[in-house]
C-alpha cells in the first residue's frame, strides 16, 4: 500500500510522537486510522491492561508502546544515570505488559503491539492492521 501521508502530515505526526508520552503516540495512530478510513475503534475502554485502541467487533486490541518505557528492542538505550533504577522499571513494565496480553489473548482478543518508532511508517502499520483483519470501511454512495 502506498504511503498516503504527505510530508507535512508526517512531520506533524512525528513532532507529536517526539514530544513523548502515550497520548501523543495515540494521536499519531488516530491520524493513521483516520487517513486509512479504518473505523470501529474506541479508546480508553476498560479492559485488562487498558489497551490504547479496542476494535470490539473484530475482537482486536492495540497497544501503542513507547520505545523507551516498554524497552523497544530496536530503540531502547539505557539512560546514562540511575541505570539499575531504569533497568528494573522497564523490566517491570515489560513483565506487566506480557501478563496483561496473555490474559487478553486467553479472553479471545487478538493483541497488536505497535511500537512508537513504527508510527514513522504508516504504510507498515497498515499492513499489520490488515493482517489482524482491520480494513477501511467501505464507502456507501447513497
Ligand atoms: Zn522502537
Amino acid at each position: 500500500m502506498a504511503d498516503r501521508m504527505t510530508r507535512v502530515q508526517r512531520s506533524r505526526t512525528m513532532a507529536a510522537v517526539r514530544s513523548r508520552g502515550n497520548l501523543s503516540t495515540e494521536v499519531a495512530l488516530v491520524e493513521i486510522l483516520r487517513d486509512a478510513r479504518i473505523s470501529g475503534w474506541r479508546r480508553h475502554v476498560a479492559l485488562v491492561g487498558r489497551p490504547d485502541f479496542v476494535f470490539r467487533r473484530h475482537r482486536v486490541v492495540i497497544f501503542v508502546d513507547g520505545c523507551f518505557w516498554q524497552g523497544c528492542p530496536r530503540c531502547y538505550t539505557r539512560p546514562a544515570t540511575r541505570r539499575s533504577y531504569w533497568d528494573a522499571k522497564v523490566m517491570r513494565n515489560r513483565a506487566r505488559d506480557a501478563r496483561q496480553r496473555r490474559n487478553l489473548r486467553a479472553g479471545g482478543w487478538s493483541v497488536l503491539r505497535i511500537w512508537e518508532h513504527e508510527l514513522e511508517r504508516p504504510a507498515r502499520v497498515l499492513i499489520k492492521l490488515k493482517r489482524a483483519g482491520l480494513a477501511a470501511t467501505k464507502r456507501s454512495f447513497a
